[in-house]
């Protein structure tokens, strides 16, 4: 398990990796996977770590990021050819194993999925994808407050309005409609209309 020392020895690479935009926001992940954590009884160790490391691969051109994933042979499919920028969630994941020592699997697939979301997501799964879109240097989304209030509350509901305010923002350009993202809407939306009648 990681411990002080190793965030630190981490930090300082990304430092190096990321520019300081993606840097700063890294490290506002990083804490308020954290206080999620603490909230919701979730692993507090594991959800620093998705944090720290879930925007590795973010600053990597995208033709290197699609020459990397042919290297290493990661499945890269049409829409993601298209949209290239998703791919840092996959090759952060494969990055965050084989660069930055983390076996844990839960972390690795919560880093897999932080960009699109998708069905059935484990609480820290959740608490990184909500991070990702609360941290406190967002902030151009719609309802933050609302959401940042919510994260703390409520881990299902925030991830479905969440989506629900993602796709609303991407049907802007229907090219850009993910399925996994349309998918875990629909998981997320029957989710809780079960819970609330
Ligand atoms: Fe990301
Ligand atoms: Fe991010």
């Amino acid at each position: 398990m990681m411990d002080t020392a190793d965030f630190r020895k981490i930090q300082k690479k990304l430092y190096k990796k990321l520019d300081s935009h993606r840097y700063q926001h890294t490290l506002g992940v990083m804490y308020t996977c954290a206080a999620l954590a603490m909230v919701h009884g979730v692993d507090l160790g594991k959800a620093q770590t998705a944090g720290l490391l879930h925007d590795c691969a973010k600053c990597i051109p995208n033709e290197k990021k699609l020459k990397l994933c042919k290297k290493h042979e990661i499945p890269v499919t049409p829409f993601e050819k298209e949209n290239p920028f998703l791919i840092h969630a996959k090759l952060g994941a494969y990055l965050a194993r084989k660069k930055y020592k983390v076996e844990d699997e839960e972390i690795l697939s919560a880093i897999r999925c932080h960009t699109t979301g998708k069905e059935a997501m484990t609480a820290l799964e959740q608490i990184l994808f909500i991070a990702d879109y609360i941290e406190p240097t967002r902030s151009t989304a719609p309802h933050l407050e609302r959401l940042r209030r919510l994260a703390f509350q409520d881990l299902d509901q925030c991830t479905y309005e969440i989506l629900r305010d993602t796709l609303t923002y991407l049907r802007q350009s229907p090219q850009k409609i993910d399925e996994t993202t349309e998918r875990a809407y629909g998981y997320y939306r029957e989710r809780n209309e079960k819970r609330h009648g």
